[in-house]
This record gives structure tokens, sequence and C-alpha cells, in this order.
């Protein structure tokens, strides 16, 4: 057994390393830095640079990296070795706070959406210091931040360091306002649970679509899927958990708090989840894990797939982002509260992310648009593409009965009136239960469901923050003017669940019925990427973004196109990969198949003529005619393909591939899954759905 405490964070270059190796001044220093937003000194990024390479080399290290994480989610890297010559000949290990603080890596190839012109390749890293470096096979990690030669940010960690900044200047007013002058930072806190599927490694290495494109583009039904649904929680196979105990373990060294594990709903899918952090070492974290989690099934003989929906027919991967805010004396400012004062709070809060939330429904959607999630929302196995809030009955009950003054206690007959009355406890578990939600508040925290398996938590979180932000603003401005507090607060309770309410939704979200009602309702339903992505250039949400100060009108403009670029390519990805299956594998496995059929009844025919030969005669025209359907479909799609690339203008190229491709593949799927049921398995020339998700024994 491992020494758990000792192995935890021993490649990470930690506060307690930083206590201990770096001098007393040195490390407040750097501390009001990270805390307070204080520029840093060169003198002590030198003093840093010096104990954090010193530090590397005792753990075998040889080379640095800026480590950032660009548009493309996932996070980029470019080694360089400590050594610098000397006069002598030889070479010394060398870092200088120069060399810690910025990087120029050469930045052409990652996604700037028009934000960088191509003869201006160079962009920035600057060292993020709230994070931690870490040592991973043998290289140094320094967290940065990634912007243009312009000061635009290209990459996800800037904007959530804004957005943190925002949300901690309008959080610290409001506290204020409640009395609290002691209050120095607010932070945001996440713990981002992690979905994923393992599957053997040679099987991965004989399909070309979970290669290029990390999901299935063709695969006919098994006999058993996930219905008995004997995998959810179920016990844990050797070879799988033999994987988990190296993942946990890899994780600790690297600081990340793995915490539980288990199978998830469908077969061969599994869940991690950590203990919750400060919201931006919780991204890092959760990046490293998607990373290790690759890393360590490589070595397991697996492969994991963090695809949002690798296999049709069968659930796909999600992740949940926990999300709270708390003061740094302590107080989680979602924490319903034991007086009234605290309840009054609590409830302020509360109704602040009710406001957000509703009001930036586009924004929330946006953040989880990706085309292997369009797979997933609304599919009945994650929340849907509507947003709505779950906040439970009983506390569902107690905004009722404070918006309406009317008596919340029956027995009592008191009314519900904020500042004045305690609230009831509600017990933590009756708030857990709705699992349809994609958006629900579970006792302390709120849980935003609808993010996609490989997608960063960046986006997500920066929305959040950056909408809860802007809400919390308001009610500062609100309260901070205010003859009688007490009534004041009472009355911006009152009217946010007027204005918010609709938001909230308790029952059933994979219910049909709730598309009707939220429609009603006038909540936002956009089911597909190129569908939601025009909302972030809005200029209602450019104004929002830019009063904060989180994205320019500029940068917003290239997130809107790098998104919907990806989106195009993903897609053509997609379909050329189908019609090269098509045509090399699957075409020549169902001719031949068919010959043999062919075969067989025209020599029992020439044998004896007695024989019968029904059987031989329907597989083969059934094989003929779906084959005659595929190759049409096939070229259909090969059409389509070559018109979207004549499509001028990236929106509306996206929606034609959504349109018009992607109905095209659809198409073509659903015949060639007729071929594969009806050909014999020594034919065809994959492993099945049954043989992926069985096939860890
Ligand atoms: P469950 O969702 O199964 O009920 P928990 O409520 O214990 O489990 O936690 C789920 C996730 O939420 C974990 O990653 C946990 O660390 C995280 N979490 C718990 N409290 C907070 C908080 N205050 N802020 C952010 N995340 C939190
Ligand atoms: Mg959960």
């Amino acid at each position: 057994m491992c020494n758990v405490p000792e192995m935890f964070g021993s490649m990470v270059f930690s506060d307690a390393v930083m206590q201990e190796r770096l001098p007393k001044e040195t490390y407040e220093a750097l501390k009001r830095t990270t805390e307070l937003g204080k520029h840093l000194d060169p003198d002590i990024a030198n003093v840093v640079a010096r104990a954090m390479k010193e530090w590397a080399l005792e753990k075998g290290a040889t080379h640095y990296t800026h480590w950032f994480q660009p548009l493309t989610g996932v996070t980029a890297e470019k080694h360089d070795s400590f050594i610098s010559p000397t006069a002598d000949g030889g070479v010394i290990m060398d870092f200088s706070g120069k060399e810690l603080v910025r990087g120029e890596p050469d930045a052409s190839s990652f996604p700037s959406g028009g934000l960088r012109a191509t003869f201006e390749a160079r962009g920035y890293t600057a060292w993020d210091p709230t994070s931690y470096a870490f040592i991973k096979g043998g290289t140094l990690c320094i967290p940065t931040a990634f912007c243009s030669y312009g000061g635009e940010a290209l990459d996800e960690k800037t904007p959530l360091l804004r957005s943190m900044e925002a949300l901690n200047k309008q959080a610290k007013r409001l506290l204020l306002a409640f009395g609290h002058d002691d209050v120095h930072m607010v932070r945001v806190t996440v713990g981002a649970e992690q979905e994923y599927f393992l599957i053997p490694e040679e099987m991965f290495n004989r399909r070309q679509d979970l290669i290029f494109t990390g999901r299935t583009l063709y695969g006919a039904k098994p006999p058993k899927g996930q219905e008995l649904e004997d995998h959810y929680f179920g016990a844990i196979k050797p070879r799988i958990a033999a994987y988990m105990q190296e993942l946990d373990e890899e994780l600790w060294k690297l600081g990340v708090l793995a915490k539980t594990k288990h199978n998830e709903a469908a077969p061969a899918q599994h869940e991690l989840a950590p203990i919750f952090t400060s919201v931006n070492i919780a991204t890092d974290h959760n990046q490293i894990t998607m990373e290790v989690m690759k890393r360590v099934a490589q070595k397991h003989g697996l492969v994991c797939l963090l695809h949002e929906k690798p296999f049709a027919g069968v659930n796909g991967s999600g992740k949940h982002n926990n999300w709270s805010i708390s003061t740094d004396t302590g107080i989680n400012l979602l924490e319903p509260g034991e007086t009234p004062h605290k309840n009054a709070q609590f409830l302020v809060f509360l109704c602040a992310v009710m406001k957000a939330v509703d009001k930036h429904q586009d924004l929330l959607r946006i953040a989880v648009a990706s085309p292997g999630n369009d797979h997933r929302l609304g599919g009945n196995e994650a929340p849907p593409a509507v947003i709505s809030i779950f906040l439970g009955d009983e506390l569902t009950e107690i905004l009722d009965a404070i918006e309406k003054g009317e008596a919340y206690d029956v027995k009592e007959q008191t009314l519900m009136k904020v500042g004045v009355h305690i609230l009831p406890r509600f017990p933590k578990d009756n708030t857990d239960r709705n699992r349809t939600s994609p958006f629900a508040f579970t006792g302390n925290k709120f849980e935003f469901r609808m993010l996609g398996s490989a997608l960063s938590i960046a986006e997500s979180n920066t929305v959040l923050n950056t909408a809860v932000a802007e809400a919390i603003d308001e009610f500062a401005t609100e309260l901070e003017g205010a003859e009688n507090f007490n009534e004041a607060v009472h009355n911006l309770i009152v009217r946010t669940i007027k204005e918010h309410k609709r938001i909230i939704f308790n029952g059933n979200g994979y219910d049909e019925a709730w598309q009707k009602e939220a429609a009603r309702r006038g909540l936002l339903n956009l089911p597909s990427t190129p569908d939601c992505l025009p909302y972030l250039i809005r200029e209602e949400n450019i104004a929002l973004f830019e009063k904060y100060r989180i994205y320019t009108r500029k940068e917003l403009n290239s997130r809107y196109e790098i998104l919907l670029e990806n989106y195009c390519k993903v897609l053509n990805i997609e379909a050329e990969t189908m019609l090269d299956m098509a045509s090399k594998e699957i075409l020549p496995a169902v001719e031949s198949y068919t010959g043999e059929l062919c075969r067989t009844a025209l020599a029992k025919k020439q044998l004896l003529k007695k024989l019968n030969c029904q059987v031989e005669e329907a597989l083969a025209e059934k094989l003929s005619d779906t084959t005659a359907n595929f190759y049409q479909k096939m070229a259909t799609l090969r059409s389509a393909v070559a018109d979207a690339k004549k499509i001028e203008g990236v929106q509306a190229r996206a929606n034609f591939y959504h349109d018009a491709v992607f109905a095209a593949m659809e198409d073509m799927r659903a015949d060639a899954d007729i071929l594969e049921a009806n050909t014999a398995r020594s034919h065809w020339p994959y492993p099945t759905y049954s043989d992926l998700l069985f096939g860890v024994k």
C-alpha cells in the first residue's frame, strides 16, 4: 500500500512547498500577488524561479513548459530544457524569473478566429501564480494564460480569471451591505465530476471512427445494452479497479483531490469525482484528470473515451460542475443560514443565481455547445437543451410564500418575511434527487449538469461567474442606497422571485411535456451548436462581457468564429471518415458475404436441385437491396460534403453541416447498421457494440 498523505501533491509546487522553500518575504509577496491580484515584482519572480527549478531538479525534471489551455479544448505545452551553456563547454541548469513569467510560443497554429494575422505568429503565455506548478513526465509545468500580441485572450483561462475577479469585487460589495467588513476575498469553488468510457485498446485500434473522431459512426444495437441498469454502481471488475487505483495515485501526486469512483449507467462507463476547490485550480485539475485518464488507460491496454457520445443508443458522458461561492472568512454563501439575517443573505445570493441563469440562458447553453455534446442534450439521458433551475419542493414553497406574503408554515400561521423568520432547515437529501435538471440546487451549491465530458469547465464557469456578478452588482447598488435595509432586502427578493421564477422547474426534465411548458414560459430552446452560437455576439451579451472586462467585442467575435469553424471541421472529419470506412471496408465486407451466399445458393442448385436455398437467396436479396440504398446515400453524403465546402460564411456553412451533412450521415448509418445486423461476424470488419461495451473482462 502506498502512503497517500506522503504521495499527495508530491509533484506539485504547492503552498506548503513554497512556504518551505521561499524566503519569508518572497512567500508573502507572492501571496499578496495571488490573493489581492497585485502586480508581480521581477525580483520576486527570479527568486521563485530559482526555488522552483531547484525543487524540479530534485524531482528529476529536466525540462519546463508553459502549460496553457488554448481554444482547442485540450492543453498545450512546448518543452524547453533547463540547460544553459557555460564558457567551458558544459551546461548548467538554469531558469530565470523572465522565463517563468513570460513565454512566447509560436502560436500561429492555435485557433484565434482572426485575432492574429498569420504574419504575427507570436502569442504570449503569462504565468498564472494562482495555480500551482507541477511536474508531469519529467517536465515542470507552469500554468499560464495565453494571449495574442495585442493582448487579446486566446485561451480558456484568461476570461475565467477575469470573471473570478468580477465576482469577487461585486460579492464583496453585497457582503459589505450586509455588514461584513472583514471579507477580503470571495472565491468560487468548483468540483467537477467526470464521466468516461474504457474499452479494450485492440478493439479501438480496429475502428477508424474511434481513432479519428472519438465516437462510433456505425454500430448496430447490441442484444444487451444498459436496460437492466446492472452496471450503475455495480461491482468494479479487477482490470478496471487496477486502472482506477493507478489513476487515483497519479492524480494524487499531482495534487488532484480525486475522491469518488464508481461505475456509471452505461456498460463500460465510469465516473470520477474530486473534492471541490477554487475554480481556477479545479479547471486545471479537470484538464489534468482528462489527460491522466487517457495516459493511464494505455498502460492497462485500454482506451479512455472522453467523447460525449461514443455509442448511439447508450448513455453518453457528461461532466457535472458543482459551483458555489464562499468568503475567505469561511462562509459558503449558498449555505442556508441559521438566523433570519443569515437567511436573508442566503436568499439574496440564491436570487442572484436565479436571475443570472434566467437572464443568460443563452450564454449557459453556449458554454456547453459542442458537436459532441449536441448528441446528448435532450437525448433523454442528459438534461434537455432548455435551461431551468431545480430548487426542490421545499425551497420552492418557501419562495412562493415569500412572494405572495402568505403563511409558509400552515400550523403556525406565520407569514414568511425575509429578515424576520428563520427558514426551516431543508434536508439536503431532498434536494439532490432530481437528476434530470440542467441546473440543480443541491443543499449548499448548484450543480450545472449540461457540460459535455470532453469540454473544459472554464467556459461554463466564466459565464456563471459573470452572470452572477452582474446580478450581484445590481443587487448591491440597490441595497447600498436603501433607507430601510430589511425592507429593501425583502422587496428585492420578492421582486426577483416574481420576475424570474419561470426558470424554476422541479419536474422531469426529460419529459416531452416540459419542452412545451418551457416554450409557454418563454424559455430558450436551442438544440444545436449552430442554433445557439449567434447569441454569443448579440449586443446585450457583448455589453455584459465588456462591462465586467471578461471578453472584448473582438474576443467574442473570434470565439464565435472559432466555435463555428470547429463545428464544421468536426462534422467534416466525421463525414469523410464514414465515407472512407464505407467504401474501403463496409462495402467490400458485405459484397464478400453476399458473394458467399450467392455461391452457396448456386452450388446447392447445381449439385442437388432439391436443396432449399431460400435463406441464402432471401439474405442475399436483403443485403443487395440495402447495399444499393446505402451506396446511394453515400453519394448523397459525398455531394453534401462537397456543397458544404463551397458555402461562404461560417454560420451558413455550420447550418448546412447540421441540416444536410449530419442528416445524410444519420441516414447512411441506418443502412449500415442493417447491413451489420445481417452480415456474418466472420465478415464484418469491426468490433461490434457488444465487443466494445462488454470487451473488458
Ligand atoms: P453528490 O452529488 O453525490 O450528492 P456531493 O454533494 O458530496 O455528492 O458532491 C458532489 C461534488 O460537489 C463533489 O465534487 C464535491 O466536492 C462538490 N462540492 C461539494 N461542496 C461544494 C461546494 N461548496 N462548492 C463546490 N463544489 C462542492
Ligand atoms: Mg452529482
